[in-house]
């Protein structure tokens, strides 16, 4: 028997996990939190699980995230010291990707500006620049990073990326470590993040960096909204600074209809829909991680609770 106990308010990807989990782990036995007996779960698969919660289960020995990021479960300061898996979709990857060359194309191609002509009548035709004379840069080099990295590499852009631990990514000039970052900013055109959130990226996009990017830069986030100070963005925007920014996830979602990023000028709302995993894909990978589990082999996607990623 193995007993899963299902955590989170996601009802509709559950529902589908449940069913799926119960035909496809050998004797399954799968619980929704607070339901009896969910505290004797061995699995726990979760999204913004309650905090403390893990911490009082006896039979725990693996956390699942049913997402890429972890961030939702790590800050819970409870957490016992048990493996924690994420989820790693090829798919999610290629949409990613598929995102942010749409975000550079609608700013290197000006579709920013053209869509507010356009609503004015105004006819103006701006001054082309070819893709190689455009540097995107990617805060972020893992999983999706580099899968962005390779699509807008084969369009022709210059594609710079920073990580934490040095790396080599075909065509793609890769800067390494804190000391690093200044440099990278200066040269970035199209900023774009795909960092994981962690300690040490909470609030990483403020002021500072962006007083760093050159003048007329532009910003995709896709990673967390806690990445984001979004008074220092808007701040940079009205200055004339930043060109614009496109933002795909906030710290509070959905957001709210009269929250003013939806109405300031230079800023377009997308509703995070990046990159998302498949239920399918999130099923199958947890129920393979379990087998694993059982057959004492090597966990896959397994984060680094110390990194936090
Ligand atoms: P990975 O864990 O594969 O990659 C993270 C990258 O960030 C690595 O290159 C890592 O460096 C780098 N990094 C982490 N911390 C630092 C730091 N302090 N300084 C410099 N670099 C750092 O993550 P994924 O690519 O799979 O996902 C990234 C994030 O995208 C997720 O955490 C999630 O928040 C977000 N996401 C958003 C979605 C959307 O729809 N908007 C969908 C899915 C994910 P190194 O390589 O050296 O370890």
């Amino acid at each position: 028997m193995t007993r899963i106990t299902l955590m989170t308010t996601l009802s509709n990807t559950m529902g589908f996990l449940e069913d799926h989990l119960k035909r496809s782990v050998p004797g399954a036995v799968v619980t929704t939190w607070p339901e009896e007996g969910a505290l004797d779960g061995e699995v726990v698969v979760c999204w913004k699980p309650p905090a403390g919660v893990m911490a009082t289960m006896p039979n725990l020995r693996l956390m699942h995230s049913i997402a890429a990021g972890v961030d939702n479960v790590l800050s819970d300061t409870a957490l016992p010291n048990l493996p924690l898996c994420r989820i790693v979709d090829p798919l999610l990857g290629k949409a990613m990707a598929e995102y942010v060359l749409w975000g550079t194309l609608y700013f290197h191609r000006e579709f920013d500006r053209v869509s507010t002509n356009a609503r004015n009548g105004h006819w103006h035709r701006y001054d082309q620049v070819a893709a190689a004379d455009k540097c995107v840069g990617i805060l972020g080099l893992g999983t999706l990073g580099i899968q962005a990295a390779t699509l807008l590499k084969s369009v022709g852009y210059k594609v710079s990326g920073w990580s934490r631990s040095a790396k080599q990514v075909e065509g793609v000039e890769v800067f390494a470590g804190d000391a690093a970052l200044d440099d990278f900013l200066a040269q970035t055109g199209i900023l774009v993040c795909l960092l994981p959130l962690t300690p040490s990226t909470v609030g990483i996009l403020n002021a500072d960096r962006f007083a760093r990017l050159p003048q007329g830069a532009a910003l995709i986030l896709c990673s967390r909204g806690e990445h984001l100070n979004g008074p220092d963005l808007v701040a940079s925007l009205r200055s004339g600074h930043l060109r614009g920014a496109i933002l795909d996830v906030f710290d509070k979602e959905p957001l709210q209809p009269d929250n003013p990023l939806w109405t300031e000028p230079g800023i377009l709302v997308t509703p995070h829909m990046a990159g998302l995993a498949k239920p399918r894909v999130i099923a199958e990978q947890i129920a393979e991680n379990i087998r694993r589990l059982k057959a004492g082999e090597i966990l896959l996607n397994r984060v680094d609770p110390a990194l936090g990623y």
